[in-house]
């Protein structure tokens, strides 16, 4: 092909050395810009001598350097090859202008130019390798600094997330502290994928002691104070099974954080508690689970474990969807909570009837879980504990929390359906 031929000539050596003036004016005639810079790509090897071709015949100028700023062919050339062919010390003669180049310096650039320039090739990789180690050790590349920043903060950074309590001021990366959760393989797993909680192994209370769980539906509520106030005075604690009946979203997560500081339980029951929207399928369940324990987990940064059915577990407004529904809370890690005694207290059963009706079958038990209510119109209730409680602890029982080690009782069982 042509463009080989006229280059193979144009680019030898001899030409370039006996002066750039010839040179340029000879090709300027013969080699058009299309083949020239076909002949760039071809000939790899002698890219340096390319690129004074290009500059010489005005075509444009695929190196740094620009036409107009060169006056001398020769000069032309040593500023093309600077940092690439020239040795550490030319290169420093040059930059300061102090040397002027003999004619042996010039044959020496000559000779270097006619074979492959190996001496400059290994001066340029040198150049290359010391300016990238200085740059590295300067930090410019970044890795080391990486490196340096988690081996110095990974252990404290790790133990405080174990712990939870995270005081350093780092940006937002590190404010997520739960891991994502696995994939749901269940029926209704796309709904909500984020709304799981870790299992754990039930703890059956071996031992004999006299345990009550206290717990208290539906709040909170205008009377907190007052229930929180009582269950002090006896120094019993007790589970909160939370829906936002009563207060907006807001008054809901302080009256949350109140409850966990003050030593008691806070856990799921419902939102809305109207029954036939929140049992009407599978999904409007975990949209209204959802709702109230997201308000727990803005309150005290995670989800709750454990949560109660509204109407309990054997409500018939779930029957239809129990099945899946037990399948699908099971799978999520939820355990769900009813009771073994009722207090009658939303059943309009007065004071004394209320404490009756659990003394007389609480005390049969070695662990029981009670089932009260928190309501602006459970005053009744609160007055009861006056009774209930001081009794409690004369018979040997102590007040426990409910948490997702404790077997549950459960009227309706995900087994009845299951097999
Ligand atoms: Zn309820």
């Amino acid at each position: 092909m042509s463009s080989t031929g006229s280059g193979g000539r144009r680019f030898r050596p001899e030409d370039h050395e006996e002066g750039g003036r010839r040179f340029k004016s000879e090709n300027a005639e013969r080699v058009p810009a299309g083949e020239l810079r076909h002949s760039n790509e071809e000939r790899a090897p002698q890219r340096s001598l390319d690129r004074r071709g290009d500059i010489d015949l005005g075509f444009t100028d695929i190196s740094s350097g620009s036409k107009a700023e060169r006056e001398d062919d020769y000069d032309d050339y040593i500023e093309l090859q600077p940092r690439r062919t020239r040795s550490v010390r030319e290169d420093t003669d040059d930059d300061f202008g102090y040397v002027n180049r003999s004619p042996y310096s010039r044959n020496a650039h000559a000779r270097a130019r006619r074979g492959f320039p190996i001496i400059p090739v290994i001066a340029v990789i040198i150049i290359i390798v010391g300016v990238f180690v200085t740059l590295n050790l300067l930090g410019f590349f970044g890795g080391d600094d990486e490196k340096k920043t988690s081996s110095v903060s990974s252990a404290p950074v790790s133990f405080a997330s174990l712990s939870g309590e995270v005081a350093t001021p780092t940006p937002t990366p590190t404010q997520p502290p739960t891991p994502t959760p696995p994939p749901l393989n269940t029926k209704y797993g796309s709904i909500h994928p984020e709304l799981q909680v870790k299992k754990q192994e039930f703890v059956s209370n071996e031992d004999g002691q006299k345990v009550i769980h206290l717990t208290f539906d539906d709040g909170p509520s205008n009377l907190q104070d007052e229930f929180l106030d009582t269950l002090d005075e006896y120094g019993a604690k007790a589970t909160f099974f939370i829906s936002a009946q009563f207060f907006d979203d807001a008054q809901i997560v302080e009256a949350i954080k109140k409850l966990k500081s003050r030593g008691h339980q806070v856990a799921a029951h419902t939102y809305t508690h109207v029954y036939k929207d929140v049992y009407t399928s599978v999904e409007t369940y975990l949209n209204d689970f959802k709702k109230i324990n997201d308000l727990i987990k803005e309150a005290t940064g995670e989800y709750s474990p454990i949560y109660r059915f509204p109407g309990g577990s054997d409500t018939g407004y779930n029957e239809s969807i129990r099945k899946e529904l037990f399948e699908e809370m099971n799978a999520r890690g939820f355990v769900y909570y009813d009771w073994d005694v009722g207090s009658g207290d939303s059943e309009g059963l007065s004071v004394s009837e209320q404490v009756d009706r659990v003394l007389g079958n609480a005390l049969y038990y070695e662990d029981c879980i009670i089932l009260m209510h928190d309501g602006p119109d459970k005053q009744d209730t609160i007055e009861s504990l006056h009774t209930l409680l001081p009794e409690f602890i004369d018979e040997g029982y102590s007040f426990k929390l409910l948490d997702p080690t404790v077997p549950p009782t459960q009227y309706a069982k995900i087994s009845d359906y299951t097999e």
